[in-house]
């Protein structure tokens, strides 16, 4: 333990390592053919841009969206911004004047907001997720950090649960999310919000890698976070740290004493050991990382938990991503807006203000938001309520843009050149099936489209796979896997395509005629309209049921059921729709009208009658 932590400590002074990331192997597959060479300013505005690479605004505009950003035609993109666009739109690009910053080597990460000159950007603290297998530590770790920056905190202060906290160590802040495990990590990210900097993988020395372990370094990969191993429960007799490293080598987690790049401190959360080191470790890494953001601007941040308090009205708790927020600030979240009442800090401090990395709870919002909305200061609180109205609308936009992969849109979205390699979580019943699973669909590259394995495991299909394909925009394949029931309802939801497949050649066979575009859709029932039976009548024409519309449409020659207490009792199509005695085309909710249903005549009050739709998958 002693010289682990003097080791640390040594290299912490000397400052001198390779960069120590776990980052993804990025994976591209560049097309390469006779594209225009575009040359790119640091900074460039929409219109200049469109007039450079003959792109309308309107279509790079679209892509901003696409990409988080909400942008007017003047507005000025930097030069990593305007580098992922023009190369999206098919031109190879080449730097005027790279940006001095390194953030163009950094990662991408997805911002909602235009990132600032270089030269104004200052360091700031980094934005930690502690993840890890249940029962590793994760919990007890929060709270041993948290305690162990006891003495940095007031007399007379106490902590309060607001989703984040701060500690300091030798005067540097450290921003801990107190909500541990990858999935809220992932859901975040799934909604554009990805506010982790650093992942710390909990392990527990006397259990090792566990499923979740592993679920946790995909997730981790995934986001490219970078990942700090802590080797929890050291004090433990049964503790067998050197078996953890091992299996983390196995996974493709090497930790520095074997050659690799992660660093591994080993901890006891119970006993309060090695939390420092731990914690100077973390700001090696976010050193590393050059973490940097613009105080000096009007605030962004994210929302990372909102409820409605019954003294105090929405209360939020925002991270704050860039500039700094201060008490009267008008503001926009989500779609709703505000003016900044009041700032709380963890202790339940009242704040004037709240920088960078910052978790501020605020009061003075018009209702709650949601965990992952975007908060932006405003010039004025009627900006505020405008921009609230259309970032509804631009919501809206922005779900539709972000619309999942599936094995039967791949070919179109390849060749719109949204897409560039197919995501896919893989689950099988055993972990003899995943290696010729795997090697089969990897044989299918082409130079158009990769198959990229993202997470591969034998079990259940969890809600945990299925956020790890939403938010990486994949799918889910199950051989001969079963998938749990909220992992059903998740995927349905958020229209993650699920696959359960028992032969491996049916697998290989699907995947690659969705690359080539040949694979059939499959199809699902889209519902119209209700429609609520209040009578029967009997005329020449035959047994109409005389109706009032819940819901919806009901189209003539339409599709429909019958549905009596909910089961679904005939199948059928509209055979005549009349509003009073006139034939019809349609009739939207709050008409009342006369239905036929071809071949049905059993009508009784109280049946419902669904028009659908069959859409493509
Ligand atoms: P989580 O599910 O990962 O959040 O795990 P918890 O933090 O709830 O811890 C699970 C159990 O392990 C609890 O009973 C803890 O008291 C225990 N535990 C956590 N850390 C340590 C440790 O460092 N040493 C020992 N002996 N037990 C620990």
């Amino acid at each position: 333990m002693a010289t682990n932590r003097n080791r640390n400590r040594t290299r912490r002074s000397t400052g001198k390592r390779a960069r120590t990331t776990a980052h993804a192997e990025p994976s591209h597959s560049k097309v390469k053919d006779e594209k225009s060479v575009i040359k790119l300013p640091a900074s460039i505005t929409v219109k200049n841009l469109s007039e450079m690479i003959g792109v309308s605004s309107i279509d790079i505009i679209k892509n901003l969206m696409r990409n988080g950003i909400m942008a007017n035609i003047n507005q000025v993109i930097d030069f990593d911004m305007a580098a992922t666009l023009v190369t999206g739109f098919g031109f190879d690009v080449a730097a005027e004047k790279r940006p001095s910053s390194a953030t163009s080597t950094k990662r991408k990460r997805s911002r909602h907001f235009m990132e600032d000159d270089p030269i104004l950007l200052k360091p700031r603290p980094p934005v930690v997720t502690i993840m890890g297998h249940v029962d590793h530590g994760k919990t007890k770790l929060l709270d041993a950090v948290r305690k162990a920056n006891v003495a940095a905190t007031e007399a007379g202060e106490i902590t309060q649960h607001i989703g984040a906290y701060q500690v300091e160590v030798h005067g540097q802040k450290i921003t801990f999310l107190d909500t541990p495990g990858h999935e809220a990590f992932t859901t975040m990210r799934a909604r554009g919000a990805q506010v982790t900097d650093i992942a710390v993988l909990v392990v527990a020395a006397d259990d090792g890698v566990m499923p979740q372990t592993i679920e946790a370094i995909a997730h981790a990969r995934a986001a490219d976070v970078p990942i700090v191993v802590a080797i929890n429960k050291i004090d433990k007799p049964e503790a067998n740290p050197q078996r953890v490293q091992q299996q983390l080598a196995d996974h493709g987690v090497v930790i520095e004493e074997w050659g690799g790049n992660v660093i591994c401190v080993p901890v006891s959360a119970k006993k309060k050991e090695g939390i420092d080191v731990l914690l100077e470790n973390i700001l090696i890494v976010a050193e590393m990382e050059e973490l940097k953001a613009n105080p000096d601007r009007r605030a962004v941040g994210v929302v990372i938990e909102a409820q409605l308090d019954k003294n105090r009205g929405p209360v939020a708790t925002v991270l704050i991503e860039a500039g700094t927020l201060k008490v009267s600030d008008p503001f926009v979240v989500g779609d709703t807006w505000g003016k900044v009442k009041a700032i709380f800090n963890d202790k339940g401090k009242h704040l004037r203000k709240a920088e960078p990395s910052c978790p501020a709870e605020i009061l003075g919002m018009d209702s709650v938001p949601q965990a992952g909305d975007i908060l932006t200061v405003t010039n004025t609180e009627k900006e505020a309520h405008t921009l609230a109205m259309k970032r509804h609308e631009q919501k809206k936009a922005e779900r539709n843009a972000a619309k999942q992969i599936s094995l039967s849109n791949l070919f179109s979205q390849m060749s719109e050149g949204e897409v560039k390699e197919l995501n896919i979580v893989l689950k099988t019943d055993v972990q003899g099936s995943i290696d010729p699973i795997k090697t089969s669909l990897e044989r299918l590259n082409t130079e158009a489209v990769k198959v990229n394995i993202l997470h591969a495991d034998s079990g259940s299909i969890t809600e945990g796979d299925v956020l790890l394909a939403l938010a990486s925009k994949g799918i889910i394949i199950g051989f001969n896997a079963h998938p749990e029931m909220g992992a059903v309802k998740l995927a349905d939801r958020e229209g993650v395509d699920m696959r359960s497949y028992d032969i491996i050649y049916h697998i290989v066979d699907d995947v690659e005629k969705a690359m080539k575009g040949l694979l059939e859709p499959t199809y699902v029932d889209v519902v119209e309209g209700r429609a609520e039976v209040r009578a029967v009548f009997t005329t020449k024409a035959g047994t109409v049921a005389g109706t009032y519309i819940i819901e919806g449409k009901i189209t003539r020659g339409s599709m429909v059921r019958v549905l009596r207490k909910g089961a679904n009792i005939y199948n059928s199509s509209v055979s005549s729709l009349k509003r009073f005695r006139d034939d019809v085309k349609e009739v939207t909710s709050g008409f009342e009208c006369g239905i036929g249903v071809e071949g049905f005549t059993a009508f009784e009050q109280g049946d419902i009658i669904e028009s659908y739709v069959k859409k493509a998958k």
